[in-house]
């Protein structure tokens, strides 16, 4: 997602909410970016200079809130889009959380736990000022994790001699021993699923989820919790793919056979009872609802014409290119927006923060009630925008979100 997209997104939403210039301005605007070079210890003795950032979009609804990425590629422009992103999502659920996101370039494939350790330790001690459990709380992002997590809360809490029992407000997506929350790793498969069945009530676009054909794109973490999730619903999921192969069984693939095989041997090959195609052929087959949950921009103005699918939940992060959508909105698709579909994630980060700084500590049972009832309000919320503003599902996410923002500006 680039940020002129995200910002032209917001800008048509702000049109069909007659939104003033001025409150166009403040939403549109990064309230601070943090840039930090720091050096880092290598295991050969040598010492780097890493670069890092922590972008803080927006704070009107509350604390800056989202991930941490180690990526080469790791850049201001992206960066600031995905904090901008951040505050729309954390508004669309509404959720009293605000925008932010950070990344450290780096490649993490190439550098060994200790220098990984090195590199958190370092960043974390420069950007301690600006981050706190009141002020910003980060969490994973790609090539971040809950080791990660930990680690970070070891060094906010050394570096601002707070105990770590309430240091570890400071991020979410910890491990569950150092206060993560149950149902962290399946939320935002989870909420895509809670969206998809409030959707499908309110709209009936396909009567019902039992026997449904689902094609879901990429089997990580979103995607292979999603298939599971849903072939517990009785969908059948006809399709599905990683980086390298996409099967295709038209009755319906054994799920837990295939996620046991991606386990066990890391690929999709040479399963028993599956046609192998190519991830563009998974794309376009007839189906009831594509699962984009893998990359950004898979749905273009190249593919778009011939996507089959009648319902697109988007669990993966700006699947679907502007070009794109007008084409699909062209053909009555129903897109279910990424910032909604996939909020589930952010909504289970918000009730870890809520535990940790509430001393609390909710059972999966409890989570996922919570969730059910955020992501069922949410989706309710935008359908009914949609219709009041005769608009496209992501507009009218991003109007949900827009408001609550507005309305915080004086
Ligand atoms: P992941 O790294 O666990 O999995 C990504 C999957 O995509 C893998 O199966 C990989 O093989 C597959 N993939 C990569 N290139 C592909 C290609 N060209 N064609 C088909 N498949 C390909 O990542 P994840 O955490 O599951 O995230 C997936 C998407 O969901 C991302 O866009 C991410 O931003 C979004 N998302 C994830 C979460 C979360 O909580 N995990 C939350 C919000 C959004």
């Amino acid at each position: 997602m680039e940020l002129e997209n995200a910002k032209t997104i917001i800008k048509k939403a702000a049109e069909k909410l007659n939104l003033s210039q001025e409150k166009l301005n403040i939403i549109l605007n990064t309230e601070r970016e943090t840039k930090v070079n720091f050096p880092v210890k290598m295991d050969d003795d040598s010492t780097k200079i890493f670069t890092g950032y922590r972008i803080q979009h927006n704070s009107l609804l509350g604390p800056y809130k989202g991930g941490i990425r180690y990526h080469p590629q790791v850049d201001l422009n992206e960066v600031s889009a995905l904090a901008t992103w951040m505050t729309i999502k954390t508004a669309t659920v509404g959720l009293p959380l605000g925008g932010g996101k950070g990344g450290v370039i780096c490649n993490p494939k190439e550098l060994s736990d200790k220098e990984l350790e090195n590199i958190t330790r370092a960043f974390i001690k420069k950007i301690t000022p600006v981050i706190g459990p009141q002020q910003d709380i980060p969490a994973p992002d790609v090539y971040t994790n809950a080791k990660i997590m930990d680690i970070i809360v070891d060094e906010y809490s050394k570096q601002t001699s707070t105990p770590i029992e309430e240091a570890r407000a400071v991020v979410t997506g910890k491990s569950i021993e150092n206060g993560g929350s149950l149902g962290r790793d399946t939320a935002t498969a989870r909420g895509g699923q809670f969206v998809l069945q409030k959707a499908i009530e309110q709209t009936q676009i396909i009567s019902t989820l039992k026997n449904a054909t689902i094609i879901i794109q990429g089997i990580g973490n979103a995607g292979s919790n999603f298939a599971k999730l849903i072939s517990e619903d009785n969908s059948k999921i006809i399709a599905i793919s990683d980086s390298k192969n996409a099967i295709y069984n038209q009755e319906g693939l054994d799920i837990k056979s295939v996620l046991e095989h991606k386990k066990q041997n890391g690929n999709l090959q040479d399963i028993p009872n599956t046609t192998t195609i190519t991830n563009q052929e998974l794309l376009e087959l007839e189906c009831d609802i594509l699962v984009p949950a893998a990359l950004a921009n898979q749905i273009t103005e190249k593919n778009a014409e011939q996507i089959k699918a009648k319902i697109i939940l988007e669990l993966a992060n700006g699947p679907t290119t502007p070009e794109a959508d007008k084409i699909l909105e062209s053909k009555n698709i129903l897109i279910l927006p990424d910032i909604l579909a996939n909020a589930g994630g952010v909504t289970v980060s918000y009730y870890e923060w809520y535990q940790n700084i509430n001393k609390e500590s909710w059972t999966a049972e409890e989570v996922d009630k919570k969730l059910k009832e955020k992501m069922f309000n949410a989706t309710q919320e935008i359908l009914n925008k949609k219709t009041k503003h005769q608009t496209s599902t992501r507009i009218a996410a991003y109007i949900n979100a827009i408001e609550r923002l507005a309305q915080k500006i004086n």
